[in-house]
């Protein structure tokens, strides 16, 4: 539990420091720009944020890159990787309050979310994959007996982390933790809308005792500092989470000049199925509670119900009567349920979407509209559409924000058949009282989560990403190791037998 009495107040007493901190110290970009950090509170400016450029992106690989080659992190035995890891996880708790007051400040989210969620989800992957690399053994490949081979991880070196500004602490954490843990040496570039916390997480990471240069964060825009990241000649590995259209660009870059590996984490217009003998009361309760979670900014967001003709009354019915129970409110009170939307043009675009529905002819359940604005901050009210058509905008791009569409279903197959057709394939749910129904529906759905008559199960332990365009990498579990690792070969000759 959290030792402070008001939020507000506390936010408004924190310096934040907007540098970059590159080789263990806290700079300026070479060319001094910075640029403002607005928060979607209120509209005001909380600080000055380095704006890194290709030149700073060049400085910080280029000492990660002599960090990994001299082994001063990498080749450290795993249980000394395994210390400095979990006094960092410790640092994070240590400083949860301060961590999440620059998330709320930052990108508008309820600040008991921030510190019960986002923080604490932080600080245990830290502690998770320090606990965990001291634990993995290596292979020995069953060959003929004149062989013996080897089938050893190494790390892969530098890694180019961007990550996006929904989850910003936790987003950090899921690539940094796995990749420092393995021995590499990272490269952060946050999103220029929300790049307090990965700063702070930098501070803490030395503080730990992670050696100089092995964990830099230069945030900037991402034109600028992520494109240079992306396609520079001294990363081996690029992890990125966001948007598909940027993966797309990004997997491009990779291409460029030396080969890289890539992942990435995508978007998501996830289905939620609710059958003819679903429990409705549970399935609105979980549905409702799910999509207007952190603002409905969660790329896994349960964004179209799909939900069978004889139940979509009842079922549309109840998702409006809870929508009434997030209305947004001031972050910085305990009890709100949801927050401001990260920046006016993430406003604009969700406007923009619930403009589009009724341009389309769904039919607007609640909400629709910006709130609060007298604040100078970024609320839209939880809103419901109904009556979806599954060609409509609403129904098919990823909107990134606290809306829902509802689209009915005449049949099983029809609404397997609506809920893979999507170019994404991140998450989904189906609601069924008959489990072996629900099971089988359950594998026809292609998406890299599917939860049964449940959403938002969450655990360290399970891996995290999608199909089709959500993207091809895994975050969390031990399977993320495999993204920041090489799988190496060695063979070792050896006699036929033991000599006369
Ligand atoms: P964006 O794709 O706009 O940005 C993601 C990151 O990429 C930011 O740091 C951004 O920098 C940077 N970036 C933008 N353009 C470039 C470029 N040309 N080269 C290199 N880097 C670039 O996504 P959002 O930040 O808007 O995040 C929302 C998206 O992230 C949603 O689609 C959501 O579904 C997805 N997401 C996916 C998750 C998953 O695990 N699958 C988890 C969380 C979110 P800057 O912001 O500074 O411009």
């Amino acid at each position: 539990m959290d030792g402070v009495t008001d939020w507000a107040a506390y936010a408004a007493g924190l310096q934040v420091d907007g540098r970059a901190l590159i080789g263990g110290q806290r700079v300026s970009a070479i060319a001094g720009d910075t640029f403002d950090c607005i928060s979607p509170i209120d509209g005001r400016k909380v600080a000055e944020v380095c704006r890194g450029q290709a030149a700073d992106i060049d400085r910080a690989v280029q000492g990660a890159r002599v960090a990994f080659d001299d082994g001063r992190w990498a080749h450290r035995a795993p249980r000394d990787r395994k210390k400095v890891m979990l006094r960092f996880a410790d640092l994070v708790r240590a400083h949860a309050d301060e961590l999440a007051a620059l998330e709320t400040l930052d990108m508008g989210k309820p600040v008991a979310m921030s510190r019960a969620v986002d923080v604490q989800s932080a600080a245990d992957c830290l502690r998770w994959y320090g606990e965990a690399i001291d634990k993995l053994y290596d292979e020995v490949a069953p060959t003929a007996r004149t062989a013996l081979a080897l089938i050893t991880r190494e790390p892969v070196g530098v890694v180019g982390a961007i990550v996006p500004w929904n989850y910003p602490i936790l987003m950090s954490s899921w690539k940094i933790a796995p990749a420092l843990a393995a021995g590499n040496s990272v490269v952060l570039k946050p999103s220029e809308k929300a790049a307090l916390t990965a700063l702070r997480l930098a501070d803490l990471a030395l503080q730990a005792g992670l050696p100089d240069h092995v964990f830099n964060v230069v945030p900037g825009f991402g034109h600028e500092a992520g494109q240079a990241l992306a396609l520079h000649d001294g990363v081996d590995c690029l992890a990125f989470t966001g948007s598909t259209r940027t993966g797309k660009q990004i997997v491009q870059y990779a291409g460029q000049g030396r080969l890289k590996r890539v992942f990435t984490e995508l978007g998501g217009k996830s289905p939620f199925l609710v059958l003819d003998d679903a429990d409705v009361e549970a399935a609105a309760r979980t549905c409702a509670s799910a999509i207007f979670f952190n603002q409905g900014e969660s790329c896994n967001a349960p964004s179209r119900a799909i939900v069978a003709r004889g139940v979509i009354d009842a079922f549309t019915e109840r998702v409006q009567a809870l929508a009434a129970g997030f209305q947004p409110g001031d972050p910085w009170q305990r009890a709100t349920p949801m927050g401001a939307v990260v920046d006016r043009t993430q406003l604009d675009t969700v406007l923009g979407y619930i403009a589009a529905g009724l341009q389309d002819g769904a039919r607007l359940v609640t909400g629709g509209q910006q709130v609060r604005a007298d604040t100078g901050g970024f609320y839209v009210s939880p809103t419901v559409f109904t009556d979806v058509q599954p060609g409509m905008r609403i129904a098919r791009e990823e909107i990134f924000g606290p809306v829902l569409s509802i689209l009915p279903a005449d049949s099983i197959e029809a609404a397997v058949a609506l809920a893979n057709d999507s170019n994404y394939g991140l998450a989904a749910s189906v609601w069924s009282r008959d489990l072996d129904r629900a099971l089988t529906v359950a594998r026809t759905l292609r998406a890299g989560t599917v939860h049964v008559n449940s959403y938002d199960e969450d655990d360290i332990t399970v891996p995290f990403g999608g199909f089709k365009d959500s993207g091809n990498g895994r975050d969390k579990s031990l399977h993320a190791f495999d993204k920041y690792t090489e799988l190496k070969t060695t063979w070792i000759r050896l006699s036929a037998g033991l000599a006369p």
